[in-house]
């Protein structure tokens, strides 16, 4: 593997919108006039396309206006230096730009699949309560079924056909008590079966190699909703709140009317 040569993104982080996704300090199509030590207009830049990178976070296109000489030279420029070059020369946002989605982080999909498999625990717990409630045979029957189970494995495993047939009919017998229990209590009876797992990341979300699975990009707009979700519980309780992130001063809050995307968000025209 070769070294990485770029840092890794230091603390600056995307902005949690008031719907909880994660989006783009920098609004593309925005522009910026920026100044120099005397106070004059030293010129204009516009963020002309924006793009995402686990490594290096927030990476910007930045277009010099009016024909001057690029004042950002690098491309793509990082949120970090964009942030600094902008502080540095107190950028003012003269027209706003559309707010950006960040794409789906890793992140995001570990979080997910994490949390989907202990919701999944959760209910299976709180199923087996409610089903002992109503059905006090089920310890005894969940019991059966695993021995049956075994007993059909060794069975197959020692091909005698007599008892496969026999052993089949007791565990349909088993199961078909399992499932009437299960109805009179209203629950899903799939709830106690194991899931069948991803082949490919084995139900993590992420592939060996690290990468976004398959079933995470197939599933891509339900994992951002929850992740949303969650952003927006932890952050603000469940009020309805748009928080604007201000790296080392202070939060923004603005209220349900500056709903995004449209209208920007980023740092410099808030509150402005
Ligand atoms: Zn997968």
């Amino acid at each position: 593997m070769a070294a990485s040569r770029a840092k890794k993104s230091s603390g600056l982080q995307p902005i949690v919108g008031n719907d909880g996704r994660l989006y783009f300090n920098y609004g593309v199509g925005a522009v910026y006039a920026l100044y120099g030590t005397a106070e004059e207009e030293i010129g204009k830049v516009t963020i002309s396309a924006c793009d995402y990178s686990e490594r290096r976070g927030e990476l910007y296109a930045v277009e010099t206006l009016g024909g001057k000489k690029n004042i950002f030279t690098e491309r793509p420029v990082t949120l970090e230096r964009l942030s600094a070059h902008f502080s540095f020369c107190r950028a003012q946002e003269v027209m706003p730009g559309k707010a950006e989605e960040i794409p789906l982080l890793k992140s995001e999909v570990t979080a997910y699949y994490k949390g989907m498999e202990s919701k999944r625990k959760r209910d299976a717990a709180a199923a087996r309560i409610k089903l002992a409630e109503t059905y006090p045979a089920f310890a005894g029957n969940e019991k059966a079924k695993k021995e049956a189970e075994a007993a059909l494995a060794d069975a197959e495993a020692a091909e005698d056909h007599v008892r496969v047939s026999k052993l089949i009919r007791e565990y349909m017998q088993i199961l078909g008590e399992r499932k009437k229990a299960c109805e009179r209590a209203g629950i899903d009876v799939r709830i106690f079966e194991p899931v069948q797992k991803c082949p490919f990341c084995g139900g993590s979300g992420l592939r060996e190699n690290g990468e976004i699975c398959v079933c995470a990009w197939q599933n891509e707009e339900e994992i951002k909703r929850w992740n949303a979700a969650r952003r927006l519980e932890e952050k603000f309780g469940r009020e309805w709140a748009l928080y604007v992130r201000d790296e080392g001063t202070q939060g923004t809050e603005l209220t349900a009317a500056d709903v995004l995307p449209e209208g920007g968000t980023n740092r410099l025209s808030d509150g402005s």
